[in-house]
């Protein structure tokens, strides 16, 4: 028997042939999830090849600090700036819910788009995305099984900065144009929002009868990513992970009664 190879998604492969082979694995993968027919031995495989895939030095709780990390520093020196720099007026506080909308819009579309549509440059973020993170979690089988499944639910360190490099010029412009207090605030708010993007995902796939799972507003905010990850759901509806505003706004609401 051939051995399989170790799990590094179908973007992956030594040569196009097996790039392509893989891609009409996964594609055939997700389609029959999608019509709910993944099985509990297919799903375990992926579990065991993405294991197999982590490397050796790879630390689970190293992870979680260094993603809420990077989130944290830019908070700390947000608030440092504002405390001993910048004037904040009523005004000013406008920004916060305007970030808050903003960065749920961002991370309705981002999943949507990006995390359930293999797209250019993106195509390794699709990749740890639909045919792992969705074929390993599905709504009734939520809970990590053990400390390193970390890695198959966090967002990787680089994702992070890509996101605080990225918010940083909008950052700017609203400093420039508008005031330095409200760039800050900025800043703070977008930083908070990813932290606790972070850490909500971590807690809804904590087991259900955990100290963290037992909590009633984890139970509470679990359902809709949970909903999220049933398999014929999930290129359709709940692509918000934190609150489900543009879930509300763009309709893509899951509906109350099970799919045919
Ligand atoms: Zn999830
Ligand atoms: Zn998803």
């Amino acid at each position: 028997m051939a051995t399989l190879p170790t799990y590094e998604g179908p973007s992956f492969g030594s040569s196009k042939e097996e790039r392509l082979a893989r891609r009409n694995a996964e594609k055939e993968l997700v389609g029959h999830a999608a019509k709910g027919h993944l099985t509990e031995e297919r799903r375990d495989r992926v579990r065991q090849q993405s294991i197999a895939e982590i490397p050796w030095w790879y630390s689970p709780y190293g992870h979680l600090a260094a993603t809420t990390g990077i989130g944290l520093v830019v908070l700390v020196g947000s608030i440092y700036f504002i405390v001993t720099r910048a004037h904040v007026t009523w005004s000013d506080l406008v920004i916060v819910p305007a970030v808050v909308l903003l960065a749920n819009f961002f991370e309705w579309r981002v999943h949507k788009h990006v995390l359930h549509r293999r797209r250019w440059p993106f195509e390794v973020i699709y990749d740890k995305h639909t045919p792992m993170h969705h074929m390993i979690y599905v709504e009734e089988d939520m809970a990590l099984r053990s400390k390193n499944e970390f890695r198959l639910v966090l967002i990787p360190a680089a994702g992070v900065l890509g996101i605080v490099l990225a918010s940083a010029p909008l950052a700017w412009v609203v400093g420039h144009f508008w005031s330095s207090a409200a760039g800050a605030l900025f800043l703070v708010t977008a930083s908070l929002f990813m932290v606790s993007y972070e850490v909500l995902h971590l807690c809804f796939h904590a087991p259900k009868d955990s100290f963290i799972g037992r909590r009633k507003a984890i139970a509470y905010l679990r359902a809709h990513h949970a909903k999220h990850h049933d398999p014929r759901y999930m290129q359709k509806y709940n692509f918000n992970v934190t609150l489900p505003l543009f879930d509300m706004i763009m309709g893509t609401m899951a509906p109350k009664e099970p799919p045919r």
